[in-house]
């Protein structure tokens, strides 16, 4: 297993739509294991491909105290969304940062585990936040695109002075 390299924005391979997984194989086991080891070190509750710079439709997430609940979500889509409602949110890729933002209470969704397993969930609060949060990564999509362009804009401001700093 490795920990793998989060990217953070405005890195442009999180912009990326990722393509669906064809093969489950054991190169795809190994990754799915490496995700795993580097949301729980980060530590995070879910973590898209896409953070990682692999544009391929899969993500991992657990959203247990215990931390013993893992989740593997392939090509995975939503088949219904509950009442909005307002959640706090933060991203591994936008570090340092929590803003609110829309989400739907809870989130029925189809994907495939590792084995290439087709699976339906029902899950709620934070996994259904979860679940919704890791889709949009996989289509490129950032929870801080619901915010102001404003906000937006002091956000990846405060992110490239960091990674500047960092260098
Ligand atoms: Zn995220």
């Amino acid at each position: 297993m490795a920990i793998l390299k989060i990217l953070h924005h405005p890195d442009p391979r999180l912009r990326e739509t990722a393509q669906p997984i064809t093969e489950f194989d054991a190169e795809l086991s190994q990754f799915i294991d490496d995700l795993f080891e580097t949301m729980y070190d980060a530590p995070g509750v879910g973590l898209a491909a896409t953070q990682v710079g692999v544009a391929k439709r899969v993500a991992v997430m657990d959203c247990s105290e215990g931390k013993d609940k893992p989740i593997v979500m392939a090509n995975p889509e939503i088949l219904e969304l509950g009442d909005a409602e307002t959640v706090d949110e933060g991203c591994l890729s936008v570090p340092e940062h929590f803003d609110k933002v829309t989400r739907h209470a809870t989130t029925r969704f189809r994907a495939q585990d590792r084995n290439g397993e087709t699976y339906e969930m029902e899950v709620e609060g934070l996994m259904a936040q979860c679940v919704q949060h890791e889709l949009d990564h996989l289509d490129g999509k950032l929870y801080i695109d619901k915010l102001s362009s404003l906000k937006r804009m002091r956000i990846r401001k405060k992110l490239e002075k960091a990674q500047k700093a960092a260098r």
